[in-house]
C-alpha cells in the first residue's frame, strides 16, 4: 500500500497511484493480474465467515478479484465517489444500473441524444420488461420535470452526448431529480473525470464505457459504475452477481495501466481536437462543426461552467451529404475508419449508418444527425499530421 496520503493528491498523481501502489503480498510494482477463478480459504470456518459477510476475503472472481479491486479503488478516487464497480462492458454497467433501480411498471426519463446501444437498450430491450424510457430533449430542463411521474425511478443523461456533443446541465438536472427523490445517472464516457466530475455537481451515479478513454488504447472492452458505497455494494451483491457481467482480471489490469496516463492523454486529445475543430470551421467544404470548446457551440458557456476542458471528439457536417462523407472517410490515411472512440489513434466514422443506426430516420433528424454528419475521435498523434490528412482527404471530396 502506498504511503502517500491520496486524499490530498491531485488528479494526475491519483491516476498513477490511486490503484493502491506496490502489491503488499509480493512487492510487485505493477498490480499482478490475479488470473484465478477461485480463492482458497484459510480454514473451513474462515470460508463460512466470508460467505456470511463477517470477514473480508475473496471467494470467486464473479464476486470480486484483487485486480478488479485495484481498478475500482482507482476510479472511485478519480470520480470523487465513495465506491466503484467494474463490468465487462459499458453496456453491462448501464444495463445493470438501470435494472437495479427499475422493475416492471417503472419508467426512466432520459435525454434523447445517447450512444446508439444505450438508445436501443432503452427502446427495444427495456419495454420487454415493461420498463418505459421517455427520451426527451435534455437541453430544455422543463422536459425532465414534465415527464417525471410517481413511477419514474431515475433520470439518465449523457453529456457531452454522443455524437452531437450536446451539453446538459448536470447541476440543475440533479436538483430536479432530488426534488422528486430519484437519482441522476450520468454517462461520463466522453469527458472522463479529467474534464468533468458529475458527482461533484450533484449526480448520484456515474457510468462509463471504459472501452474508450479510460482504457485509451483500443484494446479492451469494459465498463464502470461509481456512486455511494451502500448503492455500489448492493449492485455488486445483486445484479452483478446474478447476471454476471463481470470484467476479466486481464481487462481490469489493462484499465489500471491505461488510467496511469489518463491526465496526459486527455490534455493532448483536447489540444489536438481544438486545432482540428478550428481547422474544420474555416474549411469551405464543411457546413458546421460541433466541439464544446468552440465559442460557436450553442452551449459553450454551460460547457465552460461544468467542465474543465472539452475532450477529444469533434463532429462536423460535410457539404454534399452522405456521398461526400463517404468519399472523405474512404480517403483519409492517418485516421482509421472505425467506430469506438477515445483511443490514442485517431478514428473517423459515420454515426447515421454506424454507431447510431439504431435510431430511426425520424429520430436521427430530431437529434440533428444528418446524412453528411461525420464523427472524429481525435487521437494523440502530431496535430499537423492530422490536419494534413483531413486536408488531403477533403480535397478529394466533391461538394
Ligand atoms: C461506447 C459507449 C457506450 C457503450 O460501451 P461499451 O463499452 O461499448 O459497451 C456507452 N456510452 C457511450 C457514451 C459510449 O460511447
Amino acid at each position: 500500500m502506498s504511503k502517500l496520503n491520496l486524499k490530498k493528491a491531485q488528479f494526475a498523481t491519483l491516476c498513477v497511484h490511486g490503484s493502491g501502489g506496490v502489491d503488499q503480498a509480493t512487492g510487485a510494482v505493477s498490480i499482478p493480474i490475479y488470473q484465478s477463478s477461485t480463492f482458497a480459504f484459510q480454514s473451513a470456518r474462515a470460508g463460512a465467515e466470508i460467505f456470511a459477510g463477517e470477514r473480508e476475503g475473496y471467494v470467486y472472481t464473479r464476486i470480486g478479484n484483487p485486480t478488479q479491486t485495484a481498478l475500482e479503488r482507482e476510479i472511485a478516487f478519480l470520480e470523487n465517489g465513495e465506491a466503484g464497480l467494474a463490468f465487462g462492458s459499458g453496456m453491462a454497467a448501464i444495463s445493470s444500473v438501470i435494472f437495479s433501480l427499475c422493475k416492471s411498471g417503472s419508467n426512466v426519463v432520459a435525454s434523447n441524444t445517447l450512444y446508439g446501444g444505450t438508445h436501443q437498450f432503452f427502446m427495444e430491450t427495456l419495454p420487454r420488461y415493461e420498463i418505459e424510457v421517455r427520451e426527451i430533449d435534455g437541453t430544455n430542463l422543463d422536459n425532465f420535470t414534465d415527464n417525471i411521474d410517481e413511477n419514474t425511478r431515475c433520470i439518465y443523461i449523457e453529456t457531452p452526448a454522443n455524437p452531437t456533443l450536446t451539453i446538459i446541465d448536470i447541476k440543475n438536472c440533479a436538483k430536479i431529480a432530488h426534488k422528486h427523490k430519484i437519482p441522476l445517472i450520468v454517462d461520463n464516457t466522453f469527458p472522463t473525470p479529467y474534464f468533468q466530475r458529475p458527482l461533484d455537481l450533484g449526480a448520484d451515479i456515474v457510468v462509463h464505457s471504459a472501452t474508450k478513454y479510460i482504457g485509451g488504447h483500443g484494446d479492451t472492452v469494459a465498463g464502470l459504475a461509481i456512486g455511494k458505497k451502500d448503492y455500489i455494494d448492493e449492485l455488486r451483491g445483486t445484479i452483478l452477481r446474478d447476471i454476471g457481467g463481470i470484467i476479466s482480471p486481464l481487462n481490469a489490469w489493462l484499465l489500471v495501466r491505461g488510467l496511469k496516463t489518463l491526465a496526459v492523454r486527455m490534455e493532448r486529445h483536447e489540444e489536438n481536437a481544438l486545432e482540428v475543430a478550428k481547422y474544420l470551421t474555416l474549411h469551405p467544404k464543411v457546413k458546421q462543426v460541433w466541439f464544446p470548446g468552440l465559442t460557436t457551440h450553442p452551449q459553450h458557456q454551460l460547457a465552460c461552467e461544468q467542465m474543465s476542458g472539452f475532450g477529444g471528439i469533434v463532429s462536423f457536417e460535410i457539404k454534399g451529404g452522405r456521398k461526400a462523407g463517404e468519399k472523405l472517410m474512404n480517403s483519409v490515411q492517418l485516421f482509421t475508419l472505425a467506430v469506438s472512440l477515445g483511443d490514442v489513434d485517431s478514428l473517423i466514422e459515420h454515426p447515421g449508418s454506424m454507431t447510431h443506426s439504431t435510431y430511426s430516420a425520424e429520430d436521427l433528424e430530431k437529434v440533428c444527425i444528418s446524412e453528411g454528419f461525420v464523427r472524429l475521435s481525435v487521437g494523440i498523434e502530431d496535430r499537423h499530421d492530422l490536419i494534413d490528412d483531413l486536408s488531403q482527404a477533403l480535397k478529394r471530396v466533391d461538394t
